[in-house]
């Protein structure tokens, strides 16, 4: 989508700290980490957020959850310690970037209740 900051980041248009990337994903530094760790994971396709995901998503989605973060994981040195997976969908979730994206974020204890 033409006005989208994180469809631009997928095309270059704007630059980011890319920490991983193939055809369909990419993944690089949230600008604003609240936590040692805070990579963004994206499809490069443009989907609003996990609430507007079809079923022609899942290939994404799961190689996402199931490859991607991961990777990121072991590569950022947390996968052993822990970490959190985030998609904040919609004005009430959190969500100020309608482009799906999932937060991992680690490196320090996470407390729940989130805010
Ligand atoms: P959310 O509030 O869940 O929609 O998350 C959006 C995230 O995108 C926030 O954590 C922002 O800090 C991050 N963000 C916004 N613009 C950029 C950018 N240009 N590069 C990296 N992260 C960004
Ligand atoms: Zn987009």
């Amino acid at each position: 989508m033409a006005d989208c900051i994180f469809c631009k980041i997928a095309n270059k248009e704007i630059p980011s700290t890319a920490v991983f990337e193939d055809e369909q994903v990419i993944a690089f530094k949230d600008l604003e980490p609240q936590a040692p760790v805070h990579v963004l994971v994206i499809p490069k396709k443009h989907i609003v957020s996990v609430g507007a995901l079809q079923a022609e998503d899942k290939d994404v989605v799961s190689h996402i959850l199931c490859d991607v973060i991961p990777k990121i994981a072991k590569e950022q040195g947390i996968a052993e310690k822990g970490f959190r997976v985030v998609a904040n969908t919609g004005a009430e979730g959190g969500q100020t970037v309608n482009h799906l994206h999932f937060h991992v974020l680690g490196g320090r204890s996470m407390q729940w209740p989130p805010g």
